[in-house]
């Protein structure tokens, strides 16, 4: 904080998902801090709102200059904390990266409008300006990625930032705290506090000087965030996770289906807002779908992320292998098929581990709550359709509208689900995930409130518009 640790009293253990082993100790700060912070961030952003944007963007450069010197680094780190396998951990760690690179981009392009006046010798025109002092939330899913979504379009748009990272995933966040240290960030224009959500994260939301809260997290954890915060008419920014679907229509490419599922729903064990959850197929191919998803399942393999034979790491905890484990229960109960998985996994020299087996349900019907409600892990259920429309409806009846796919060959039908998918991100002939940071990340319905993480439109949430009129 303010450009410093600061001791606190409080600690906690940070575990490895992969074996349950303590590999760090972080502060929990406590919600007292937050005065602190704030008051130090108020100060900062002063300063830091008068300088230049395309300066405030360089920094951002020097800041994607590091990371990518540190890449693998911080890739093994992120797999030690997170559990997500190496590959995948290069992966989010690349898209802290680009996001650096396309933010910097974007503190040359901060545009306002000019407009032509209404009245005569007067000259009328918008700009877009920073909020003041902000408060991120992040998760331990993307514990770098995420951040980078968030706090970089907040600073380079000349907010000052308080930042609390998942407890799950201290560690990505120390590290770029100090690559910001590195680069030159004045201090005070980011502060990272520590702690859990109903202290630390419900002071951030009470402070009056936080004019901004961006949250993800939980469905639950956000509405009770939104409801703090239009209590003090702050603004809010949610994304609080999905229940996407893969629709795999009679002509597709069944094989390039087979992938698309296999990546989208077992990647990061299944631990992504966008993960594949449902997959709505046409009744031809119903069977000859579920043969070979059964068949490539097999053929993952479960273990330490960082060891690159493994394709599928560990649950983040022991609370999120309760919830999957529940769920399990809850389907069976239902009267879906368990067709594949659905156990945890003990693996020989990481007994303390969190390993559960890529699952997959069929006989799923729409109204079940494996259908309907995210279980955060591994776990497929397959729903029988007869046509596109009735795909489209069972995509579209869920509370969530976040990533849809579809697999079809017939370009007409590729238009039809664009229109008519009720997500935010809509991909053809590929799995849910994998979202790119030039384009708006968020969703409808109860996956978000209207605003979106990434891309361009990331602004919004960190910048205020201001109308000027000119008389001369
Ligand atoms: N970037 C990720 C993707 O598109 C999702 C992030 C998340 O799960 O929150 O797969």
């Amino acid at each position: 904080m303010d450009g410093a640790w600061v001791a606190t009293a409080g600690k906690e253990n940070v575990y490895n998902p992969a074996n349950g082993e303590v590999i760090a100790e972080v502060p929990d700060s406590g919600a007292a801090v937050i005065d602190q912070a704030a008051a130090c961030a108020y100060a900062a952003q002063k300063e830091w709102a008068l300088i230049p944007a395309p300066q405030r963007a360089e920094l951002l450069l020097q800041v994607g200059m590091i990371m990518k010197e540190r890449k693998e680094r911080l890739s093994q780190l992120l797999t030690l904390e997170n559990g997500k396998v190496i590959e995948e951990a290069r992966g989010e760690v690349q898209e802290g990266i680009d996001m650096a690179f396309y933010m910097a981009g974007e503190g040359r392009r901060l545009f306002g409008q000019t407009t032509p006046s209404e009245l005569k010798d007067k000259f009328a025109m918008s700009e877009r300006c920073p909020v003041g002092v902000v408060g991120i939330i992040t998760p331990w899913n993307f514990p770098i990625a995420i951040a980078t979504w968030k706090s970089f379009p907040a600073i380079v748009a000349g907010n000052a930032v308080i930042w609390k990272p998942s407890s799950e995933t201290p560690l990505m966040a120390n590290e770029l705290a100090k690559i910001f240290n590195e680069a030159g960030l004045p201090k005070g224009v980011l502060n990272v506090v520590y702690g859990s959500g109903s202290a630390v994260g419900q002071a951030m939301i009470e402070h009056e000087s936080i004019r901004v809260i961006s949250f993800t997290g939980s469905n639950e954890t956000g509405r009770k965030v939104a409801t703090e915060c239009g209590k003090q008419l702050k603004k809010v920014s949610l994304e609080m996770g999905g229940k996407n679907a893969v629709i795999v229509m009679e002509d597709a490419d069944i094989d390039l289906a087979v992938e698309g599922i296999l990546w989208s729903a077992f990647g990061t064990s299944g631990q992504r807002c966008t993960a594949c959850s449902r997959v709505i197929v046409h009744k031809d191919v119903r069977e000859l779908l579920e043969k070979r998803l059964l068949a490539e399942m097999k053929t993952l393999t479960i273990g330490d992320g960082l060891d690159a034979k493994n394709k599928v790491g560990p649950i983040i905890n022991q609370a999120g292998l309760d919830k999957i484990l529940k769920y399990m229960e809850i389907g069976k109960e239902e009267g879906a098929k368990l067709a594949a998985g659905g156990k945890q996994l003990t693996i020989e020299n990481y007994e303390k581990g969190f390993y559960f087996e890529p699952t997959l349900f069929t006989d799923v019907t729409i109204d079940m709550r494996i259908a309907q409600e995210e279980i955060f892990g591994p776990v497929v259920s397959l729903i029988e359709v007869k046509d596109l429309e009735e795909a489209i409806v069972v995509n579209n009846k869920v509370k969530y509208g976040l990533s849809s796919s579809i697999f079809t060959q017939n370009v007409n039908r590729v238009f039809q689900a664009q229109r008519d998918l009720d997500t935010g991100i809509v991909y053809v002939n590929a799995g849910t995930t994998g979202a790119e940071i030039h384009l708006p990340f968020g969703g409808t319905k109860g996956t978000g409130n209207g605003h979106r993480d990434s891309g361009v439109q990331a602004l919004d949430v960190f910048t205020e518009w201001k109308a000027v009129y000119v008389d001369y």
